[in-house]
């Protein structure tokens, strides 16, 4: 069923999805294993191993008593090299576990399937498997999934819209693995005590509709919904209102609305999870870009360096202008490739001269089609300028903290303003002025 429900705003970005026919392969063990100790939204982790410790696969190296945080498991079996600050994928240093890996990847005895018969020993399982939302975002599931009392939740929203260019990890996920989807999705319905379960995924996807379709028609209380191709379609608040048609209010969450949203790829993680009891250790990655040689979908142990995942599929054509960790729209630039594959990687782009490069600003000319293109209700002019003076009271005057940094302002600008990068950068002041005590 094609819902009639757009969002409004939004952009029209090109359906670039070379590595859609690109079976998963799978990667090998690297020969050191760089782990950060964060690796979602939320607290960071200490460290639960030394330098010297004999380290196996599944076994916990970093946890946190923070409610808003996730246990790191270790991807490989090995010796722990050092446990020291080192390059993240966003440029700043954070604690990790290097792990010298002896290639046996022996298995941690606390691997084995997990006790899921209630709500309860559910969220505590979700914890233990270290799930963090693996659609980019990363934030822990268990909080995700801890509903409060006075919170009631209907509908299960299935996010596998995957809006941006290039990546395909989701819709492989679809045509590879559905039924580990389906199962997931019922583990989750049935321990949450969720009733509807809604899977949306964008109109240029038709071969995971179809899938999607046939294996959902097992239950009547599982749909899928044919979502209309226009970025953001993922962003939570905009897939809600597609598939549901209700409206998430500025400053407010999906469970206000009586919804959860999780990604496709999150709940096919569940389904495995419970039959094996094996934490998330690896990641399918999307890799492309012009310079690759070899544009596909690989399957990379956590901690392995993105230098060891572009060498696996088959080094570059030419030395890369840009590389990114995410899409086109929202992923993040890398000035090294000694950082590793995280919980949340979901695509590795290398780019060459012409699609990396950043045309030079000109100046605003007021055609308001920023103010058009943002699915937020935003006016990015308004807080570029604010930005760029530093103007804490105007920034949240404009409610810089509603922006979901989409880019869709900066994708359509005529002047090429680089609107969502100055608007980052207001949301890091008022940020940083509330932590000092503002408001
Ligand atoms: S789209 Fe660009 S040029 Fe047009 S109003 Fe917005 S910032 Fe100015
Ligand atoms: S202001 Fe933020 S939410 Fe609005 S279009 Fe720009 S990046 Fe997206």
């Amino acid at each position: 069923m094609l819902f009639k429900r757009f969002f409004k705003g939004g952009a029209v970005v090109p359906h670039e999805k070379n590595t859609e026919n690109c079976e998963t392969i799978q990667m090998g063990v690297p020969a050191k294993a760089i782990i950060p100790l964060l690796q979602h939204i939320g607290a960071p982790c200490e460290p639960c191993v030394a330098k010297g410790d004999y380290v196996k696969v599944g076994q916990v190296i970093g946890d946190s008593d923070k409610f808003v945080s996730a246990p790191i498991h270790s991807s490989v079996s090995g010796t722990v090299a050092e446990v020291a600050p080192m390059l993240y994928p966003g440029g700043v240093f954070v604690n990790s576990v290097v792990i010298n890996t002896d290639g046996n990847q022996e298995i941690c005895e606390s691997v084995k399937p997990p006790n899921m018969s209630n709500s309860k020993e559910f969220l505590k399982a979700i914890r233990q498997s270290g799930l963090v939302g693996l659609g980019g975002a990363g934030f822990p599931a268990h909080v995700k999934l801890a509903v409060p009392p006075d919170k009631k939740i209907d509908t299960l929203v299935i996010n596998a819209a995957e809006c941006e260019p290039y990546i395909t990890s989701d819709y492989r996920e679809i045509i590879e693995n559905s039924w580990n989807v389906i199962s997931g999705i019922n583990t989750v319905m049935e321990l949450m005590g969720i009733e509807n379960v809604l899977i949306g995924i964008e109109d240029n996807k038709p071969d995971a509709i179809k899938e999607m379709t046939q294996v959902a028609a097992t239950s009547d209380k599982i749909n899928v919904v044919k979502l209309k191709s226009r970025y953001p379609q993922g962003a939570e608040k905009m897939l809600i209102y597609a598939t549901t048609g209700r409206k998430v209010p500025p400053g407010k969450l999906p469970l206000d609305v009586g919804v959860i949203v999780m990604n496709v790829n999150s709940v096919s993680f569940i389904a495995e999870y419970a039959k094996t009891g094996m934490p998330l250790i690896k990641k399918r990655v999307t890799i492309d870009g012009a310079c690759v040689n070899k544009p596909c979908n690989v399957d990379v142990l956590i901690g392995t360096s993105l230098k060891e995942v572009f060498d696996f599929c088959g080094g570059f054509k030419e030395e890369p202008q840009k590389v990114l960790m995410g899409g086109p729209m929202m992923g993040i630039a890398q000035f090294s490739l000694d950082t590793s594959v995280v919980k949340h990687t979901n695509a590795l782009l290398a780019f060459e001269k012409n699609e990396a490069n950043l045309p030079s600003q000109s100046t605003c000319i007021r055609c308001a089609r920023c103010v058009r293109a943002c699915p937020m209700n935003l006016m990015p002019l308004n807080l570029n300028k604010s930005a760029l003076k530093e103007n804490i009271e105007d920034l949240k005057k404009y409610h810089v903290s509603d922006c979901i940094e989409c880019g869709s302002c900066s994708y359509v600008c005529p002047a090429k303003i680089h609107l969502v990068q100055s608007i980052r950068l207001g949301k890091a002041i008022v940020g940083q002025a509330a932590g000092k005590g503002g408001k």
